[in-house]
């Protein structure tokens, strides 16, 4: 399908010239620009998925996606739908904020010649094969490699009369952190041992938000995991911790698609 690839080529220019200047397409006027009619967005939003993709392979921010609008100037609601929501706000965050340079331009078109002869619709399977589609939206994210200012916040949150805190601290919804630890049923939600046996009969787990809440990350049960002191500080910490961060995702995706299956208790 090299029609796509070649609307792409003729495409990158006009939303890099958009970009620098600060300005909008909507995906009318960008299938104006290549001349097709304007009820033709549906497939320009095609071409530009195509170029997202380049820009995934060059490893820079999502041009076409920010750049490129619907008619009330939003993000394609259908880009990224199927990605957890605080993992595409950041997708989009990142890419919004970019100014991206002229060398970035040359990168995603470079990487676009290495997608010829790939549709929108077969260059992200090819891209998940050099890189794991969870890595792939992190580092499109930008998270996994920043440093964590909130590390091992959770713990201690049960018991605020015994300590202080000075500087920002995010609310946490003690109903969410409840029924994750349910969700959990006493065994690590990333490694499945059963947690020690606690005072009172309960099994110990420890709740870390996936997506820091400093981060932009949601308290939400989508973005909770409930695991082993031992991996919490792995993955505050250690050198796996984006690697980690990643399998939890996928985790945590699981157990919430199982949980979607059983009745609520
Ligand atoms: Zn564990």
């Amino acid at each position: 399908m090299t029609a796509q690839y070649d609307e792409a080529k003729r495409l990158l220019p006009i939303i890099a010239t958009a970009a620098r200047a600060g300005q909008h397409l909507t995906y009318q006027i960008a299938a104006e620009k290549l001349g097709r009619p304007k009820n033709n967005a549906r497939t320009v939003a095609q071409v530009c998925d195509l170029l997202d993709a380049a820009a995934a392979l060059a490893d820079v921010p999502l041009l076409a996606l920010t750049t490129v609008l619907t008619v009330g100037l939003r993000v394609n609601p259908a880009a990224w739908a199927d990605t957890e929501p605080e993992i595409r706000n950041a997708i989009i965050n990142r890419s919004k904020a970019h100014k991206f340079t002229n060398a970035e331009i040359k990168a995603i078109d470079a990487a676009l010649d290495r997608l010829k002869g790939y549709s929108n619709r077969t260059a992200w399977p090819y891209l998940a094969t050099l890189m794991p589609s969870g890595e792939r939206r992190l580092r499109l994210a930008g998270v996994g490699t920043a440093a964590y200012s909130d590390a091992i916040d959770d713990l201690g949150t049960d018991s605020p009369g015994v300590t202080t805190f000075v500087g920002k601290r995010y609310a946490r919804d003690p109903q969410v952190r409840a029924a994750v630890i349910r969700r959990a049923g006493g065994r690590c939600e990333y490694c499945g041992e059963l947690g020690f046996e606690c005072a009172n009969g309960s099994r110990y787990l420890e709740c870390h938000h996936i997506l820091a809440l400093a981060d932009d990350g949601a308290d939400r049960m989508t973005n909770v995991i409930a695991i082993c002191p031992g991996e919490h500080r792995e993955v505050h910490f250690g050198k796996r911790r984006s690697v980690i961060e990643t399998e939890m995702i996928a985790k945590v995706k699981a157990a919430e698609a199982l949980r979607a299956t059983r009745p609520a208790g």
